[in-house]
């Protein structure tokens, strides 16, 4: 697989929460595309639409995005930014360009309260910038525990053991983690899965199913993700019942779908768990 790589000149840098992050001030999306490219995505759905079909293939990098930030006269102070909500801003080109990385210390000198989303353990790359916020929470992806639905949903993916990894060396070097188990793909063994999850020290676990595809105009899952869930046999019954195991061991800081991307679940601080 190759990747197309192309550099633009973005109109802004920061976008106005909106939907599922409209509790956000902000999203920011270093990039536009992602290599990726998980069977399920989201994002791919606001991709061109000519575009949409070789999602994972392409990335298109901002490349005035810290001129812009740090040109932009509005105050960040306090303001929540969610980081990113169409791609990943640690996909693995920002291991080469470091845009991400130039991005954080700003916004950390500006005041900003950030979640980070991502699957990538080039996270842990940041710690030194990460800490550098007085609000902050690093959010992985870890969808399964089963590397054979990994491989089957998401191919260009990280494994899951170097995810579960560095949402521990986050969580070790103080940094608040979260789990996002979303959407959650099929478990093999979901009390273990509960486990690996708790042991990485993260103090937030989200988790949520697939959103059904209703149309050209809203996002939902690929085609494809639902296919691999049909022969994975992963339906409506066995996502509740996965989801109830999870919430259970993992209770009380554990939320179902929307509310646990809120920026105030996210970033508030940790209730004591057994
Ligand atoms: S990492 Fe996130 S943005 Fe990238 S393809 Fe996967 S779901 Fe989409």
């Amino acid at each position: 697989m190759s990747l197309t790589v192309e550099a633009y000149d973005a109109s802004q840098i920061l976008t106005p929460g909106a939907g599922y992050l409209g509790e956000y001030d902000y999203s920011l999306n270093p990039y536009v595309g992602c290599a990726f490219g998980c069977s399920y995505c989201y994002a791919a759905f606001f991709a061109p639409f000519d575009k949409q079909a070789s999602w994972g293939d392409w990335v298109r990098v901002k490349r005035n995005a810290v001129l812009k930030l740090s040109r932009m006269r509005r105050s960040l102070e306090g303001k929540t930014i969610y980081m990113s909500s169409a791609t990943d801003a640690y996909q693995p080109i920002e291991q080469r360009l470091e845009l991400t990385r130039s991005l954080l210390p700003i916004l950390a000198a500006r005041g900003a309260c950030l979640v980070v989303q991502t699957r990538s353990p080039l996270v842990t790359r940041d710690i030194d910038l990460l800490r550098q916020f007085e609000k902050v929470c690093v959010n992985v992806s870890i969808t399964t525990d089963s590397e054979e639905v990994r491989r089957a949903f998401e191919p260009r993916n990280p494994p899951i053991r170097a995810r579960l990894d560095a949402a521990a060396e986050v969580a070790e070097a103080g940094i608040p983690a979260a789990i996002t188990m979303t959407p959650l793909l099929p478990v093999d063994e979901p009390r273990r899965f509960a486990e690996q999850v708790a042991a990485t020290g993260a103090h937030r676990f989200v988790v949520d199913q697939f959103v059904g595809t209703t149309g050209h105009f809203r996002a939902g899952t690929g085609k494809e993700a639902i296919c691999l869930a049909d022969r994975f046999s992963w339906d409506a019954e066995r996502y509740e019942r996965a989801r109830d195991v999870l919430v259970s061991r993992l209770a009380p800081d554990i939320r179902e779908g929307e509310a646990g991307f809120s920026p105030g679940y996210l970033l508030s601080n940790p209730s004591p768990r057994s």
